[in-house]
């Protein structure tokens, strides 16, 4: 009779418990690589008022990134709750020992397949190397609603029962790149057009009685690779006195456009096969009509009625955004960065485009969280406060060798401005968060500025762990070949790759490992002591906060992951050379990249993200891997036993 009442008991006391959780939502806001010491310091002076506010309700703390703090390595942790030794995302490029060539870590397109007769046989797909759930699957596998929307690095988008999902960084283009430009030029010079270019391509106008052809090679023709790229014809004719260009597309009315100005929406269509047709979507804008005429496009999208792979779910989603929006950038990588380093866009388009593209998304954050559609979590995530901070730092700080204290009167406050937005977004979300709603305003990682460049592959031969093919001096020896290429694999203890990652050449893993197993742990050890050494030469200040080492993971992908990861002091990063896997002549050099900002291979004890919250938090320290388990909690879902952050939410 006891047991029955009291199990009875329990039963109502659940219910009861059921009833007042089943009001509770997540309204989750993201926002890439925002710096806390920012954030307080414009709180301070009272320039983030709707920050203010939610602070004031509950907690703002500084919230710890991964090892190392890069984003796919970040945001794989956020979603899954877990390590990186779970989810196998350490870096953006990864090596395959047994060949030593590197290949990205974060996944690949996997091209369509066709039978003798063109017709489809494989749809294209997006393979993910990143292992783990994400925490809003295991929310919908309990049957809550959730909404995830431009998150970062989860792609492709998650199955889900009750809801939906728009991937945002990591959706590459038609290309299968990140994102690549074209820029069209009738002054580009044979050695120009040899030249690659980072994130971009050239194409030269040669005109005649103002009208030039050119073909622009859309993607690869997977058919016959050989045959190279699927192509598509466009004629440009330029009117100089009205400063306006008419662009011609096979097959599409023709389109105008005037000095200064984008263009809508361009759609196109690349047959593969006679039946299999690729669709894309592109803008052109028109920087010159002058002496040099100078028109870029941006990278070829996937068409968000017609995906190439579907970047959503459902599938219909993008096509429902498309009928409520009009067409819309589908690229993950949605600000071309690559187009203002590469000065083809300015830092005013750079910024205005910012500002639309963050006006879109909140709109469409707001329709989201308005519908009442019975939604219990809701995630945003923004990527401008990350990219407007990697371009505009060296606006910042006047110590950075790209510092031009002209142009700081411009752009010196580019990023508080964006800070600026992200309050405002902030503010018009709050309207619309109920009593019972937590509200989390987060970041994956902080930044700081970035004004010197360390080869770590030229550091590894003057000390002696890598040695160049036909090396005879360890002194002078170095490698510009990418790809760890021209390497003496024979000789080689230890190579760099990535943006601040060491692997030891080890015996029976590596293809010729020298490196036997009972040498490794005092390997390591030697390694990490002699870099925890290294001083600037100019300025004799140590250059390495700390360094960690595969011990610092646990899991079943602790097997891939680096030997040791740096983590630098402010100021200082791995160069782009020796992230590629070269070793460039010097091992220290002047940052001369608007890359200018930066946090990948900083300590990650120097640079937390954020976290703001209208509740409060148990703890002075929150952990990336915490927020997933502390919203299932609060949802009152069970929480599977494997995930690795805690609940932090104060009870
Ligand atoms: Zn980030």
């Amino acid at each position: 009779m006891d047991a029955i009442a009291v199990t009875l008991g329990l039963i109502t006391k659940s219910r009861s418990l059921f009833a007042n959780n089943n009001r509770r939502r997540v309204v989750l806001l993201g926002f890439d690589g925002v710096e806390p010491r920012i954030v307080r310091s414009m709180i301070e002076k009272e320039q983030l008022p709707n920050l203010k506010t939610v602070m004031k309700q509950g907690d703002f703390l500084n919230l710890t990134s991964t090892i190392p703090p890069q984003s796919p390595t970040a945001w794989s942790s956020f979603a899954t709750c877990k390590n990186p030794g779970e989810h196998g995302i350490y870096d953006f490029l990864r090596r395959d020992p047994k060949t030593y060539f590197p290949g990205l870590a974060l996944g690949s397109v996997h091209p369509p397949e066709f039978d003798e007769q063109g017709n489809l046989k494989k749809e294209p797909y997006f393979e993910t190397y990143r292992k783990g759930t994400p925490f809003w699957k295991i929310a919908d596998e309990q049957g809550i609603r959730c909404k995830v929307l431009n998150m970062p690095y989860s792609y492709p988008p998650d199955t889900l029962k009750n809801g939906l999902m728009l991937s945002g960084l990591g959706v590459p283009d038609i290309r299968g790149t990140e994102s690549l430009f074209f820029v069209f030029s009738d002054r580009f010079t044979e050695e120009e057009l040899k030249q690659s270019i980072s994130g971009g391509m050239r194409i030269k106008l040669n005109f005649r009685d103002s009208i030039a052809e050119v073909k622009l090679p859309a993607l690869r023709n997977s058919i016959n690779p050989k045959n190279g790229f699927i192509e598509a014809n466009i004629s440009f004719k330029v009117d100089k006195t009205t400063k306006k260009v008419t662009i011609n597309l096979l097959n599409q009315n023709s389109i105008q456009i005037e000095q200064g100005n984008w263009s809508d929406w361009i759609e196109w269509e690349f047959p593969v096969t006679e039946k299999y047709s690729v669709k894309a979507i592109s803008k052109f804008f028109v920087k010159k009509i002058d002496e040099e005429v100078n028109i870029y496009m941006s990278c070829l999208q996937f068409h968000p009625r017609y995906p190439y792979i579907p970047f959503t779910h459902p599938v219909k989603y993008s096509q429902e955004l498309a009928e409520r929006y009009g067409l819309y950038k589908t690229i993950g990588w949605n600000y071309d960065t690559h187009a203002l380093r590469q000065d083809v866009l300015t830092e005013d388009v750079f910024l205005d485009d910012v500002r639309k593209t963050m006006a879109w998304h909140e709109t469409l954050m707001l329709d989201e969280l308005n519908k009442e559609d019975d939604w219990k979590l809701l995630m945003t995530m923004w990527m401008a406060t990350d990219r407007v901070a990697h371009l505009f730092w060296r606006f910042r700080d006047p110590q950075h060798p790209e510092y031009d204290a002209e142009k700081a009167k411009i752009y010196g406050e580019a990023l508080e401005e964006t800070y600026r937005i992200m309050d405002r977004v902030i503010g018009n979300a709050i309207k619309s968060v109920r009593e019972d709603d937590w509200l989390i305003i987060m970041s994956d990682h902080g930044f700081n500025t970035y004004r010197k460049g360390f080869n770590l592959g030229t550091w590894l031969i003057r000390e002696g762990y890598l040695v160049v093919e036909g090396q005879t001096n360890a002194e002078t020896a170095y490698n510009d070949q990418a790809f760890l290429l021209g390497y003496d694999w024979n000789k080689t203890k230890a190579y760099a790759l990535g943006l601040g990652s060491i692997y030891l050449n080890i015996e029976g893993r590596e293809k010729n490992g020298i490196v036997k197993n009972e040498q490794i742990k005092a390997l390591r050890e030697e390694i990490k002591n002699k870099l925890l050494s290294v001083k600037d030469p100019q300025t004799g200040v140590s250059v390495i906060s700390n360094v960690y080492s595969c011990e610092n993971f646990s899991g079943n992908e602790v097997e891939n992951a680096p030997d040791l990861i740096l983590g630098y002091h402010e100021g200082y990063q791995s160069t782009k050379a020796a992230a590629k896997g070269s070793a460039p002549q010097s091992i220290f050099e002047d940052n001369l990249d608007k890359w200018s900002g930066d946090h990948v291979a900083t300590d990650y004890k120097l640079i937390p993200g954020m976290m703001i919250t209208n509740k409060g938090i148990n703890t002075h320290s929150p952990h990336l891997q915490d927020i997933g388990v502390s919203i299932l909690s609060y949802l009152d879902l069970n929480v599977p036993q494997d995930l690795q952050g805690k609940n932090i939410l104060e009870s």
